[in-house]
């Protein structure tokens, strides 16, 4: 039989690794999941380079830190120093870590949950979720498009490739600019494609500026404004591909013609934004409430926010929600009534939250 985990967490940023690591102290058998391709995969593809790490703590909260080694110094480090010391911990400690996998849902089980991934199936007695507040957004397209990346892991691996940048911002535009990066030094002239739907790309000053020197130094980029992606298929090879209207002319008669470009997905990335976790709380069934005109203090008329109880267990039994996912707040079940708490997104709140979970974790599984 499989072994069943005492907790499985979900997402390897702050939360995520104070969840284990705590688990590993406190004698727990533990699995982090984490969709990319190294832990702080959220954080590495969210800060600008270079910036520094505060260890911010929400006004009027008097906890320190919960698990101090996990803090960010006093004196800021960058990110790259704070993801490069975090990496190495979770190696030194030896927490159970598996990359590259992503959560899909949660199934129930006589006495274990079942947690579903792309690389198959976990069993746990509880279930933590931390996987942040963004969840990159998929593409909308007829066929399946999971082939298509979400982000730049290396810009090294698209060297020597013609390759589809799809979004109009600021993030699709610096991914351009380090895959430009890469081909230059390696000399490789096959151009980048930087399609958007609308007729205009949407990107400020700073970004404008670093793209325009890349340019200026050789940087082969081709446009397709009004380009919206269509299909997800795979061809006759067996090849997975992303077929992407560039233009339409209508004709007499209702018809109309098109022009369409079709990409090997791994020649993609689609720098689309991310969407809120309310659409994966949806799917796996545990509760929110939209919030009333004047009920709310942190969150707008009509945001769902998840049910939780002090010990941030959902509506479903053995699942806990924690960190940047319950950002900025949720609904407290106390004592018979419900109420907003705020919930700052930062460091300090994802690991305390994480300290809160496993303690209460380790005391009902020790009972
Ligand atoms: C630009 C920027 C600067 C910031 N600066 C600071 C600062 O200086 N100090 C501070 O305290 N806070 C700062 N914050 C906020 C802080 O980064 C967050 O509060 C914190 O990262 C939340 O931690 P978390 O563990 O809840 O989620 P995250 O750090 O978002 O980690 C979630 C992890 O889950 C993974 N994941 C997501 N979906 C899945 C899935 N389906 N399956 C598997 N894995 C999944 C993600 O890849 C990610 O690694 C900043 C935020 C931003 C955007």
């Amino acid at each position: 039989m499989d072994q069943i985990y005492d907790v499985i967490i979900v997402g390897g940023g702050p939360g995520g690794i104070a969840a284990a690591y705590l688990c590993h102290k406190q004698g727990l058998s533990h699995l982090l999941i984490e969709s990319g391709k190294a832990v702080f995969h959220g954080i590495s593809t969210t800060y600008p380079e270079g910036k520094n790490v505060y260890p911010s703590k929400p006004k009027d909260d008097p906890e320190p830190f919960m698990v101090e080694e996990l803090r960010p110094p006093d004196k800021p480090v960058t990110v790259e120093k704070y993801i490069q010391y975090v990496q190495h911990f979770v190696q030194h400690e030896g927490l159970n870590v598996v990359t590259e996998t992503q959560f899909e849902n949660i199934e129930t089980a006589r006495d274990h949950q079942r947690v579903i991934t792309t690389k198959g199936t976990f069993l746990a007695r509880k279930i933590l979720l931390a996987f942040g507040s963004s969840i990159p957004k998929e593409l909308s397209v007829y066929g399946d498009a999971k082939m298509v990346a979400k982000s730049l892991d290396d810009p090294k691996k698209y060297v020597g490739l013609r390759t589809l940048v799809i979004g109009g911002g600021n993030s699709a535009a610096d991914v351009i600019i380090s895959i430009l990066k890469a081909k230059r030094s390696a000399n490789d002239k096959e151009p980048v494609y930087w399609a958007h739907v609308a007729e205009t790309f949407d990107v400020n000053k700073e970004t404008a500026q670093r793209l325009g020197e890349e340019i200026l130094l050789g940087g082969n980029i081709r446009l397709l404004p009004g380009a919206t992606p269509r299909i997800g298929e795979v061809d006759d090879e067996g090849v997975d591909r992303l077929v992407i209207r560039v233009a339409v002319h209508e004709l007499p008669g209702g018809i109309e013609r098109y022009n369409a470009m079709s990409f090997p997905m791994k020649n993609v990335i689609a720098c689309i934004g991310s969407q809120g976790p309310t659409s994966t709380f949806d799917k796996i069934g545990v509760q929110t409430i939209a919030c009333a005109e004047g009920v709310c203090q942190v969150a707008k008329e009509g945001d769902r926010l998840l049910l939780l109880t002090s010990e941030f267990e959902s509506t479903r039994k053995g699942v806990y929600v924690i960190g940047g996912a319950i950002s900025p707040s949720y609904m407290k079940i106390t004592k018979g009534s419900i109420q907003e708490e705020r919930h700052p997104n930062l460091i300090h709140t994802a690991i305390n939250d994480a300290y809160h979970v496993i303690s209460s974790i380790a005391t009902k599984l020790k009972k």
